[in-house]
Protein backbone atom coordinates (compact mmCIF):
# COMPACT_ATOMS: atom_id res chain seq x y z
CA UNK A 1 0.00 0.00 0.00
CA UNK A 2 1.72 3.10 -1.28
CA UNK A 3 1.18 6.68 0.05
CA UNK A 4 -0.20 9.08 -2.90
CA UNK A 5 -0.16 12.57 -3.67
CA UNK A 6 -3.35 13.11 -6.27
CA UNK A 7 -2.61 16.07 -8.02
CA UNK A 8 -5.37 18.47 -9.63
CA UNK A 9 -3.96 19.42 -13.17
CA UNK A 10 -5.41 22.91 -14.28
CA UNK A 11 -4.30 25.61 -11.92
CA UNK A 12 -2.21 22.93 -10.11
CA UNK A 13 0.64 21.47 -12.46
CA UNK A 14 -0.23 23.71 -15.18
CA UNK A 15 -1.77 27.64 -16.19
CA UNK A 16 -5.44 26.98 -16.23
CA UNK A 17 -6.11 28.22 -19.99
CA UNK A 18 -9.61 26.86 -19.49
CA UNK A 19 -10.96 24.42 -22.07
CA UNK A 20 -6.76 23.89 -23.17
CA UNK A 21 -7.25 21.86 -26.40
CA UNK A 22 -3.70 22.80 -27.94
CA UNK A 23 -0.83 20.59 -26.22
CA UNK A 24 1.40 23.05 -27.29
CA UNK A 25 -0.19 25.58 -24.89
CA UNK A 26 0.97 23.33 -21.90
CA UNK A 27 2.36 26.09 -19.40
CA UNK A 28 3.59 24.93 -16.17
CA UNK A 29 3.48 26.71 -12.82
CA UNK A 30 6.36 27.71 -10.89
CA UNK A 31 8.26 24.96 -9.41
CA UNK A 32 6.07 22.00 -9.95
CA UNK A 33 9.01 20.07 -10.71
CA UNK A 34 11.06 20.55 -7.86
CA UNK A 35 7.83 20.44 -5.91
CA UNK A 36 6.98 16.44 -6.79
CA UNK A 37 11.17 15.78 -6.59
CA UNK A 38 10.67 16.55 -2.65
CA UNK A 39 7.34 14.39 -2.17
CA UNK A 40 8.97 11.48 -4.62
CA UNK A 41 12.16 11.58 -2.17
CA UNK A 42 9.61 10.96 0.91
CA UNK A 43 8.17 8.09 -0.61
CA UNK A 44 5.09 9.20 -2.64
CA UNK A 45 3.85 8.20 -5.98
CA UNK A 46 1.71 10.74 -7.77
CA UNK A 47 -1.55 10.05 -9.71
CA UNK A 48 -3.46 13.02 -11.95
CA UNK A 49 -7.20 13.66 -11.19
CA UNK A 50 -8.92 16.27 -13.43
CA UNK A 51 -12.27 17.23 -14.71
CA UNK A 52 -12.57 17.84 -18.43
CA UNK A 53 -16.00 19.21 -18.93
CA UNK A 54 -14.56 20.22 -21.92
CA UNK A 55 -14.82 17.51 -23.79
CA UNK A 56 -18.81 17.19 -23.94
CA UNK A 57 -18.78 20.64 -24.73
CA UNK A 58 -16.80 19.82 -27.97
CA UNK A 59 -13.92 22.27 -27.06
CA UNK A 60 -11.53 19.54 -26.09
CA UNK A 61 -10.69 16.43 -28.25
CA UNK A 62 -9.90 13.45 -26.58
CA UNK A 63 -6.86 13.07 -28.71
CA UNK A 64 -5.89 16.36 -27.77
CA UNK A 65 -6.39 15.43 -24.22
CA UNK A 66 -4.45 12.14 -24.45
CA UNK A 67 -1.57 14.50 -26.14
CA UNK A 68 -1.51 17.06 -23.42
CA UNK A 69 -1.15 14.16 -20.71
CA UNK A 70 1.42 12.18 -22.86
CA UNK A 71 3.44 15.64 -22.79
CA UNK A 72 2.87 16.20 -18.88
CA UNK A 73 3.95 13.20 -18.12
CA UNK A 74 6.95 12.97 -20.47
CA UNK A 75 8.38 16.45 -19.13
CA UNK A 76 7.93 15.33 -15.48
CA UNK A 77 9.28 12.41 -16.49
CA UNK A 78 12.76 13.97 -17.95
CA UNK A 79 12.78 15.89 -14.53
CA UNK A 80 12.50 12.31 -12.35
CA UNK A 81 9.00 12.35 -11.62
CA UNK A 82 6.57 9.14 -12.61
CA UNK A 83 2.89 10.02 -12.34
CA UNK A 84 1.30 6.00 -11.89
CA UNK A 85 -2.13 7.14 -13.19
CA UNK A 86 -3.89 10.24 -14.56
CA UNK A 87 -7.36 9.89 -14.09
CA UNK A 88 -9.71 12.17 -16.19
CA UNK A 89 -13.70 13.08 -15.90
CA UNK A 90 -14.87 14.17 -19.37
CA UNK A 91 -18.63 15.16 -18.26
CA UNK A 92 -20.34 18.31 -18.03
CA UNK A 93 -20.84 20.27 -15.19
CA UNK A 94 -24.11 19.67 -14.39
CA UNK A 95 -23.39 15.98 -14.76
CA UNK A 96 -23.64 13.97 -10.94
CA UNK A 97 -21.27 11.30 -12.44
CA UNK A 98 -19.29 9.61 -9.82
CA UNK A 99 -16.32 10.36 -11.14
CA UNK A 100 -16.40 13.94 -11.27
CA UNK A 101 -14.82 15.31 -8.74
CA UNK A 102 -16.25 16.77 -5.97
CA UNK A 103 -17.07 13.09 -6.14
CA UNK A 104 -14.48 11.09 -5.15
CA UNK A 105 -14.41 8.22 -8.09
CA UNK A 106 -11.28 8.97 -9.57
CA UNK A 107 -9.36 8.84 -6.17
CA UNK A 108 -10.71 5.53 -5.16
CA UNK A 109 -10.30 4.25 -8.78
CA UNK A 110 -6.71 5.21 -8.51
CA UNK A 111 -6.49 3.65 -4.90
CA UNK A 112 -7.64 0.58 -6.25
CA UNK A 113 -5.74 0.26 -9.49
CA UNK A 114 -2.34 1.27 -7.68
CA UNK A 115 -2.26 -0.03 -4.47
CA UNK A 116 -2.99 3.39 -2.32
CA UNK A 117 -2.98 3.70 1.39
CA UNK A 118 -5.85 6.69 1.10
CA UNK A 119 -5.34 7.34 4.89
CA UNK A 120 -1.25 8.14 4.41
CA UNK A 121 -2.50 10.22 0.94
CA UNK A 122 -2.98 13.94 0.11
CA UNK A 123 -5.40 15.33 -2.60
CA UNK A 124 -3.62 18.54 -3.63
CA UNK A 125 -5.96 21.37 -5.59
CA UNK A 126 -6.90 24.87 -6.51
CA UNK A 127 -10.27 24.60 -6.06
CA UNK A 128 -13.09 23.46 -3.19
CA UNK A 129 -14.73 20.20 -5.26
CA UNK A 130 -10.41 19.34 -5.23
CA UNK A 131 -10.55 19.24 -1.09
CA UNK A 132 -14.31 18.18 -1.11
CA UNK A 133 -13.04 14.94 -3.54
CA UNK A 134 -10.09 14.05 -0.92
CA UNK A 135 -11.68 14.42 2.17
CA UNK A 136 -14.53 11.93 0.69
CA UNK A 137 -11.86 9.82 -0.46
CA UNK A 138 -10.14 9.48 2.51
CA UNK A 139 -7.27 11.85 2.30
CA UNK A 140 -5.89 15.31 3.75
CA UNK A 141 -6.25 18.18 1.53
CA UNK A 142 -4.00 20.82 0.41
CA UNK A 143 -5.69 24.10 -1.43
CA UNK A 144 -3.57 26.27 -3.32
CA UNK A 145 -4.60 29.38 -2.61
CA UNK A 146 -5.25 32.02 -5.32
CA UNK A 147 -8.19 30.41 -7.17
CA UNK A 148 -11.29 30.09 -4.91
CA UNK A 149 -11.85 30.44 -1.66
CA UNK A 150 -13.78 28.18 1.32
CA UNK A 151 -17.15 29.62 1.97
CA UNK A 152 -17.49 30.89 5.92
CA UNK A 153 -20.41 28.67 6.17
CA UNK A 154 -18.70 25.30 4.20
CA UNK A 155 -19.29 22.03 5.60
CA UNK A 156 -16.20 20.60 7.46
CA UNK A 157 -15.67 18.01 4.87
CA UNK A 158 -14.48 21.46 2.36
CA UNK A 159 -11.96 22.77 4.84
CA UNK A 160 -8.48 21.81 3.63
CA UNK A 161 -6.45 20.42 5.82
CA UNK A 162 -3.47 22.75 4.67
CA UNK A 163 -3.82 26.00 2.76
CA UNK A 164 -0.72 26.74 0.27
CA UNK A 165 0.37 29.59 -1.93
CA UNK A 166 2.08 27.03 -4.63
CA UNK A 167 3.10 23.52 -4.87
CA UNK A 168 6.46 23.87 -3.56
CA UNK A 169 5.14 25.58 -0.37
CA UNK A 170 2.50 22.08 -0.46
CA UNK A 171 5.02 19.89 -0.59
CA UNK A 172 7.01 21.41 2.34
CA UNK A 173 3.95 21.19 4.81
CA UNK A 174 2.88 18.07 3.60
CA UNK A 175 6.47 16.82 4.39
CA UNK A 176 6.08 18.70 8.20
CA UNK A 177 2.43 17.29 8.38
MG1 LIG B 1 -7.86 23.17 -10.96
Amino acid sequence: MKKTVFLDRDGTLIIDKVYLNDPDQIEYLPDVFEALVLLKNAGFQFIIVTNQSGVPRGLVTIENLDETHRRIRKEFERHGVEFVGVYYAAYSVESEHPMRKPKPGMLLQGAKDHGVDLSKSWMIGDRVSDVIAGARAGCKTVLLIGTEAVPKDAPEEARPTIYADGLLVAAKEILNN
